[in-house]
């Protein structure tokens, strides 16, 4: 969602006539779009203000401001903290950037009220071919460790034909993959008024109707609304990929309980079981929380048995981290560093093992592969990714953004390696 925000800021400032540079010195406008989902980001960014304090000092005219979900939970005490910040605002007053450069006053000016849902904002997309395109905002889960519902606001659901139009604009300018993005992406819908009011299933089975969208995914879905309707469009829709990211957070139902997930691991394993009778082939990927307070060795256990049976194709391992004004960093029985990040390496090394071994039942397939463009690691190979979200690098001749078969040669826990078929017909 961050990311998203980013693009949207991007698009924004583009529209106005701002350029970006290389250079943060030749800037006019640095501006910074935070996230707080945990204390590295924080720190980081930190330091970057610091830096921003030198150069506005040196240049006054200068502008500096800062967005996003930390803004967002300072509010107006981020101006007393750091008083060369000249605009600041949260996640949901992303177009009032655009007010404050056009205003005449650059005095320190805040925006966080949860007034509207900044859907309707040119986006400066990284490639093409992919885009995110935003459904809802906010969340009404309490999840005692998150800020989200803090700096984002309740759920507010966006209009379906607002969604679709941005979506026939999108294919239209070439987009071929869309991810529809929500903070609880299959809650979508049940605030809407009754006369408009669709579900989340019934919104992707709109999408999946659109000439030219070939490929469709979503982020974040909550375990507790991944239901029997969503599966079936699984099953039904040839646009909608085989990949579902179902954050486990803790394979113990004490700990759960205790981030107030509302289920608990044998509902977890229930929803596994019912995506992999639907969608045999589906890749299911996950975040897990490691040293949430109070989690003893056996709850730590019970997450790498839940880890060992579902067999991720790739797992978001993090260290809890408290945050501000978030129930669980009040809870007694804090974890150590020292034992996080012992638990941390036996979790990361059992996630490679079972990603490393579902990984295999691709070898020798031919797998649909987005060009992405070059290979990070040789530039004279591709990168694509599978609708599995496997990143590919293949020998091929392929252009970014096309679609092309790949036959798989070889597997890692993390990618796939292969050759374009085409290649493999010429010989
Ligand atoms: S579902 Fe829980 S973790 Fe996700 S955004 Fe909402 S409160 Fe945060």
């Amino acid at each position: 969602m961050n990311a998203h925000d980013s693009e949207r800021l991007s698009g924004m400032l583009g529209s106005l006539g701002y350029t970006p540079v290389d250079d943060r010195d030749l800037a006019d406008l640095i501006l910074f779009n935070t996230c707080s989902i945990r204390e590295k980001a924080d720190s980081k960014l930190i330091a970057h203000l610091g830096d921003a304090k030198r150069l506005k000092r040196e240049d006054p005219t200068k502008v500096v401001g800062v967005g996003g979900c930390w803004a967002q939970s300072l509010k107006n005490e981020l101006f007393e903290s750091f008083p060369w910040v000249d605009v600041a605002f949260g996640p949901g007053q992303i177009h009032r950037l655009a007010e404050f450069l056009k205003s005449d006053s650059i005095t320190a000016q805040g925006f966080f009220d949860f007034e509207a849902l900044s859907s309707e904002l040119p986006a400066a997309r990284e490639r093409p071919y992919q885009a995110w395109l935003q459904i809802s905002q906010g969340c009404n889960c309490v999840c005692s460790y998150c800020i989200v519902p803090s700096t984002r606001g309740r759920e507010v659901s966006r209009d379906p034909h607002s969604i679709i139009g941005e979506a026939e604009a999108l294919t239209a300018d070439g987009v071929r993959e869309v991810t529809l993005l929500g903070q609880n992406v299959n809650s979508y819908g049940r605030d809407l008024p009754a006369s408009r009011r669709i579900g989340f299933s019934e919104i992707l089975r709109r999408l999946d109707a659109l000439p030219g969208l070939d490929r469709l995914r979503y982020t974040s879905p909550h375990p507790k609304d991944m239901r029997a309707d969503v599966l079936q469009a699984h099953i039904d829709l040839p646009s909608l990929c085989e990949h579902i990211h179902l954050p486990l957070q803790a394979g113990s139902s004490r700990i759960l309980k205790s981030m107030r997930r509302t289920y608990d691991r044998e509902r977890y394993l229930d929803r596994v079981e019912a995506i992999r009778e639907s969608v045999p082939d589906c890749s299911i990927t996950t975040d897990i929380i490691v040293g949430f307070p109070g989690e003893s060795e056996r709850d730590f256990e019970e997450t790498l048995e839940v880890v060992d049976r579902v067999g991720f194709d790739a797992a978001f391992a993090f260290p809890f981290s408290p945050r501000r004004g978030t129930h669980a960093a009040t809870l007694p029985r804090q974890i150590s560093r020292e034992v996080k990040s012992e638990r941390m390496g036996r979790l990361v090394e059992l996630v490679n093992e079972r990603a490393a071994a579902r990984a295999e039942r691709f070898l020798g397939r031919d797998l649909e592969d987005l060009v992405e463009g070059p290979s990070r690691t040789d530039p004279t190979r591709l990168r694509g990714r599978t609708r599995h979200n496997r990143a590919v690098n293949f020998d091929g001749l392929a252009a970014p953004g096309e679609l092309t078969e790949v036959a798989i040669t070889d597997t890692t826990s993390h990618s796939l390696d292969g050759v374009e078929k085409l290649l493999v017909r010429a010989g």
